[in-house]
């Protein structure tokens, strides 16, 4: 059975403080259990208290925002997922658009960091989209269908099933230009259909597929009634209790 989901992802925003009290007014606001799992993407340094406060809490659930796509060793500054899994952590998020445009990761790496991720236990959010142009030229089905393809369909089913994908058009991420309710649903009914050639009707109809990119509280409802979106990734709308609860109780 497939489940919905809502995701925040704090991006670089917030301090310790100011997150966990983030934390904190998003349930004092619901008296409500949310629908699906309500995730939280928390900054690296937050992690481990954050983790602590969100377990109190059933229904909720923390990611990192990255991870690095090697085991361990000498890569300074950078986070393995066994940190991650050390602190508590449930989802990772893989290949953000920005980590694929600023961090230049490529589709191998991206494939290398589900592969870890999954060994170790933790759950994926794997973002593909893409950007205006090929969007313009009508290429955007066949462009996010290579990506899941090239990081992702290596996988054998039991750990596809552990998948979440997140679609998230660049052009809408931040911008304030939500995709319409017709193109999210065009992509992901696409992607589903594609899930389903590669791994089964099975899979395909059990696999969560999020939508990303300016979605808020305005705009969550119509955008999760859409019969192939499950939820979303939110930036800048997570950032706000009110505004991520709203999202949240747009869960069906
Ligand atoms: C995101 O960064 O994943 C995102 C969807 O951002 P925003 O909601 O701000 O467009």
């Amino acid at each position: 059975m497939r489940k919905q989901l809502v995701a925040g992802n704090w991006k670089m925003n917030k301090t310790l403080e100011e997150g966990l009290d983030l934390i904190q007014s998003v349930f004092d606001k619901l008296d409500e259990h949310p629908n699906g799992p309500v995730v939280f993407g928390t900054p690296y340094p937050f992690l481990q208290a954050a983790a602590k406060r969100i377990k109190s809490r059933e229904g909720f659930y923390l990611a990192a925002q990255n991870c690095h796509h090697e085991d361990k060793g000498a890569y300074t500054g950078e986070v393995s997922v066994d940190m991650l899994a050390s602190v508590g952590v449930d989802y990772v998020i893989i290949g953000h658009s920005e980590r694929r445009q600023y961090f230049h990761e490529t589709n191998a790496q991206l494939a290398q960091k589900v592969n870890l991720a999954l060994a170790k236990g933790l759950l994926p959010i794997f973002c593909c989209g893409e950007p205006l142009d090929i969007r313009e030229q009508g290429t955007h089905v066949e462009y996010v269908a290579d990506q899941l393809k090239a990081s992702l369909f290596h996988l054998p089913e039991s750990d596809f099933r552990k998948i979440v994908i997140a679609y998230e058009p660049i052009w809408a991420i931040g911008t304030g230009k939500t995709a319409s309710t017709a193109q999210a649903q065009e992509m992901h009914a696409a992607l589903r259909n594609l899930l389903a050639g590669k791994y089964g009707q099975s899979v395909a109809d059990d696999t969560t597929i999020l939508y990303g990119g300016s979605c808020n509280a305005q705009n969550a409802a119509e955008l999760f009634s859409q019969p192939d979106v499950d939820g979303g990734l939110i930036g800048g709308a997570s950032l706000k209790a009110d505004d991520f609860v709203a999202i949240i109780q747009a869960m069906g």
